[in-house]
């Protein structure tokens, strides 16, 4: 078997050293490209959202490089993750690729259905190999998410342009060739001592900007034309509603283990605007909206891709957050037309304003 998953920021580093670990071929579709995003907006549906899009094309460029078995995650709700797995299905088999497909569906309390599914992909396996691989990941995981945060924070206060993500990059190649937790955790201290070596005082007043929107387009940077590198080199701290970490801790393991309970937070926060689940990440926009606000913020930015449901939702009650808590919102859809170029003149327009905003608010 040669596994592939798509990609999303860089789960992959986590996804591979987990599957290699239980002994499983992983096949990494390339980094995506403008290939990747032709190749999927070519043969998916005009009106399906870039998420799918984008799978596709990493699918097609993964099965050109070998992979013969696609893993993808389930959804439930409103929105249309849940057709996923089967569109992309016989997207695929429309064009008589050759390749077996596994849908891992959301857990819903049920430990069975997860081991079944687990144990579809990868047979029959000691318990201690199951903890140690997921050890492996998870530490990698979590060391990647503690070094996105921290490039999210210094950027702004590096030395000169590029130096940060130099080292976050390298810091990264760090952690993928690291095979046990040890030298992971070893990999991510360095990381971080380097990112801190190339930054000056890092307590000055600099405009603060939350990033709000749909998992996807939120994690890639690819899709959402590295919106949190380019804010950070214009001098603003980002503030990132998402974490692959957290959102597994709270949609996977709490699903998994229902004696966990998932985090209220959220739709309290989002009650006075929002009071129901609409799918994928709409209630938690509204809800990061309202505490990037209450933690005095200076804007929000939320990234969505075209024909989104519930970030059309959400883009819908923004307004009245923002007129209501006095915090300046912007919200960019992105679809395979969007170009850098076109977001950057975006940002620097929305930077201007947070940051006139700032100076007549003081
Ligand atoms: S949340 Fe939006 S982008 Fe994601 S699958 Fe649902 S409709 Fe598509």
């Amino acid at each position: 078997m040669k596994l592939t998953f798509a990609r999303l920021g860089n789960m992959h580093i986590a996804g591979k050293a987990l599957f290699e670990a239980l002994g499983i071929d992983v096949v990494l579709p390339p980094p995506p490209t403008k290939r990747t995003m032709s190749l999927g907006s070519l043969y998916s549906p005009e009106f399906a959202c870039l998420p799918l899009k984008v799978n596709i094309g990493n699918y097609l460029e993964a099965l050109e490089k070998g992979a013969d078995t696609i893993v993808m995650v389930g959804g439930i709700g409103p929105c249309r993750l849940g057709l996923y797995g089967e569109i992309q299905r016989q997207i695929l088999e429309g064009l008589r690729c050759d390749f077996k497909m596994i849908v891992v569906e959301p857990p819903q309390g049920r430990l069975d259905r997860v081991v079944r599914q687990l144990r579809e992909i990868i047979g029959p396996q000691p318990i201690t190999r199951y903890i140690r691989a997921l050890h492996l990941g998870w530490s990698k995981l979590a060391s990647i998410d503690t070094l996105e945060k921290l490039a999210l924070e210094l950027r702004p206060f590096e030395n000169s342009k590029g130096e940060v993500s130099f080292a976050f990059e390298a810091a990264l190649k760090c952690i993928e060739e690291a095979g046990t937790p040890k030298e992971v955790t070893s990999a991510a201290e360095n990381g971080q001592t380097a990112m801190k070596s190339v930054c000056k005082k890092t307590d000055s007043d600099k405009p603060r900007i939350g990033i709000v929107g749909e998992v996807f387009m939120v994690l890639e940077p690819f899709v959402n034309c590295e919106i949190e590198k380019r804010l950070g080199e214009m001098g603003v701290v980002v503030l990132r509603s998402i974490y692959l970490s957290d959102w597994i801790v709270e949609h996977v393991v709490k699903d998994v283990f229902r004696i966990l309970r998932k985090s209220k937070l959220p739709y309290e926060l989002a009650k006075p605007y929002l009071c129901h689940f609409v799918g994928g990440h709409g209630v938690e926009t509204i809800a990061s909206t309202v505490d990037y606000a209450k933690q005095g913020l200076d804007g929000v930015i939320q990234v969505a891709p075209f024909t989104c449901m519930p970030e059309i939702i959400a883009q819908d009650i923004l307004p009245t957050v923002s007129k209501e808590l006095g915090i300046p919102v912007m919200t960019l859809v992105l679809d395979e037309h969007s170009s850098g170029t076109g977001v950057l003149t975006r940002l620097e327009a929305f930077v201007d304003l947070v940051r006139m905003s700032r100076r007549a608010r003081r």
